[in-house]
Formats: structure tokens, C-alpha cells, sequence
């Protein structure tokens, strides 16, 4: 299905300048492979329990080893495959690989979660909940432990196709996540009619919690605001002890964070897991 968007879109593509324009086409034909060729990686950031100092799930993210251009970073790559349809391809492979992680934990973490990034692209796919959905059949997974991440600016972009669609995605039992929030001019009246549990306050507001009253204030509001909605609240980007302490005063839920880890791989991820994480009791 992405190739096909990919022909239909391919006129934005010959405004842009030819050398980007040669370079992004090449890389772009490059993800297609790069599934195949097991070049995508999924990294794990974990999040930690404010309230009672647990670990109780992971965001994923994407990262792209490319054999000639080395490290090629999400924020480099998933832009253009948003706008080409490529995306789809990215996303289906990083539910796959949540759901496979899922389910290897089942033994000994059965109890935690991993949010799945999307953009907006997927949300237009109507066929976005089925797919989520046998995935879950697929792999045996109980549908909370999913997360799905869209951002603010992405969510308002089409707030009425939008709602639509995450209702739809809401009664499948996954969870739902609002990113970046505080960046996206959503109005206060969408926000109510979100189908979501989750809100995750954009780093922005954290790097300066310390240092501006106002953003202190403001991350208040959030919170606040969150809790009157019954969302739970995360903050995102925490990178210093005092950030942390500050927000815990402010009643915010969740953190995620480099104070507490950067995204995780491999044996990293293992090492990490087993220092931070008991394991289930259950046999
Ligand atoms: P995001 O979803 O808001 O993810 C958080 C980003 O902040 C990640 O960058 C993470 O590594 C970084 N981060 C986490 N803690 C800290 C911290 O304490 N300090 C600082 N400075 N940064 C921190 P990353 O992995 O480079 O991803 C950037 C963005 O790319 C993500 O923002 C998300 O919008 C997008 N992205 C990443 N993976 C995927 C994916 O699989 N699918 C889609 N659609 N988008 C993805
Ligand atoms: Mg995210
Ligand atoms: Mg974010
Ligand atoms: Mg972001």
C-alpha cells in the first residue's frame, strides 16, 4: 500500500530541489530494503512510575544503520517518509517488533508496556485498528500493554478524521498517547474529545522549568488539566534530578528521560532491565 501513495504523492517531490531531491529518493528507496535487510532497530527508553518509583514500560524508537551513510537519525528520515507513504512501512515493522518484544516478556515482565510512535499517515489508513488489532492476535498480546504515540500538531492537523479514527483504535483496548503536548495548538475543546489516556508534556517546557516561573506554572496547568480529563500525565526529555524532584512536587505522573536512561538496545537493554526491573514472581 505504501508504494502506491508513494506514485500518487511523487508530485510534491519534483518541486523540491533536485539534489535533496536525488539524495532523499535514494534514501528513500534504500527503507525500502532496509526492512528487509534488518538495517531498522528498534531502541527502548524506559519510563518510570512517579508515585511508586517503578518501571513500568518503554517508549519505542526507531533507529536506521545505513551500510553506506552509517547512523541515520529518525528525525532525518522519518520526515520524508511521512510525506512519500514510506512511513507505513516503518510503522508496521515497529509494531511487529513491539508486539514480538511483548511477547517475549510475557514470562517474567508480563506487566509491561511499549508505546509505538505513529504519524498521521497511519491514522488516515483506515484500515490502521485492524492491523493493530492481528498483530495483537498474532503475537497473543493483551491489547493494554500497547501504546500508541501521535503527536498534538499531528492529531489537529484533521482533529474530526482523527477522532474518528482513534475511537475506532480506543475499542480495540489499546492505549492512547498524546506527544509533544504543549507544542501543538490544540484547542481546548478537541482535547476533550480525544479518545486518549495519556498525555506526554513536550521537553521543552522541562529544559526550563528550573529556570522560568511562568513554564513552572504553565507545566501546572498541564497537570492539572490532564488530571481533570483523567489522563495520565508524562514528562518527557527529564535530564536532571531537580526537573525530576519539581515535577513529582507538581503531581506529574510519569517521567521518561536520559536522568533515567537513554533509549536502550541489546545487551544494554537486558543489562538495564536487569538491574531496574524485578522480575514476575509468576512461573
Ligand atoms: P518523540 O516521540 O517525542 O521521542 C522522544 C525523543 O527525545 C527521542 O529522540 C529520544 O531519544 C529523545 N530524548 C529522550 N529523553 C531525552 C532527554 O532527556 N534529553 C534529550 N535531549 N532528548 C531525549 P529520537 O529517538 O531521536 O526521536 C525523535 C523523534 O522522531 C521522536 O520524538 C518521534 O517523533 C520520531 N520517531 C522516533 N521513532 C519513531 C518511529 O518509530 N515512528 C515514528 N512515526 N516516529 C518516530
Ligand atoms: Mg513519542
Ligand atoms: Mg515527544
Ligand atoms: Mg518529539
Amino acid at each position: 500500500y505504501a508504494a502506491k501513495r508513494y506514485t500518487r504523492q511523487s508530485a510534491w517531490y519534483n518541486d523540491a530541489q533536485e539534489a535533496s531531491r536525488l539524495s532523499h529518493l535514494s534514501l528513500l528507496s534504500d527503507l525500502r530494503s532496509a526492512v528487509k535487510a534488518s538495517e531498522l532497530q528498534m531502541w527502548l527508553q524506559p519510563k518510570l512510575n512517579l508515585q511508586n518509583g517503578r518501571i513500568y514500560g518503554f517508549e519505542s524508537l526507531v533507529r536506521w544503520q545505513h551500510p553506506e551513510r552509517g547512523f541515520i537519525s529518525p528525525a532525518e528520515f522519518i520526515p520524508f517518509a511521512e510525506k512519500t507513504g514510506y512511513i507505513g512501512i516503518v510503522t508496521q515493522w515497529m509494531l511487529d517488533s513491539a508486539l514480538l518484544k511483548l511477547h517475549a516478556w510475557k514470562q517474567h515482565y508480563p506487566d509491561l508496556s511499549i508505546a509505538v510512535n505513529v504519524s498521521t499517515y497511519d491514522l488516515r489508513d483506515r484500515s490502521f485498528p485492524e492491523r493493530v488489532v492481528s498483530l495483537l492476535k498474532k503475537y497473543d498480546v493483551a491489547p493494554h500493554l500497547l501504546k500508541i504515540e501521535m503527536t498534538e500538531s499531528g492529531i489537529m492537523e484533521d482533529p474530526q478524521a482523527t477522532i474518528e479514527l482513534l475511537n475506532r483504535l480506543r475499542d480495540t483496548g489499546v492505549g492512547l498517547s498524546i506527544d509533544d503536548f504543549g507544542t501543538g495548538y490544540s484547542s481546548l475543546a478537541y482535547l476533550q474529545k480525544l479518545p486518549v489516556n495519556e498525555l506526554k508534556i513536550d521537553r521543552s517546557f522541562v529544559s526550563d522549568i528550573q529556570h522560568a516561573d511562568a513554564t513552572k506554572k504553565l507545566v501546572r496547568t498541564i497537570i492539572e488539566m490532564g488530571h481533570g480529563l483523567n489522563l495520565h500525565v508524562v514528562a518527557e526529555g527529564i535530564e536532571q534530578e531537580q526537573e525530576k524532584i519539581t515535577l513529582s512536587e507538581l503531581g506529574c505522573d510519569a517521567m521518561q528521560g536520559y536522568l533515567l536512561s537513554k533509549p536502550l538496545y541489546g545487551n544494554s537493554l537486558q543489562e538495564w532491565m536487569h538491574l531496574h526491573i524485578p522480575l514476575s514472581q509468576k512461573t
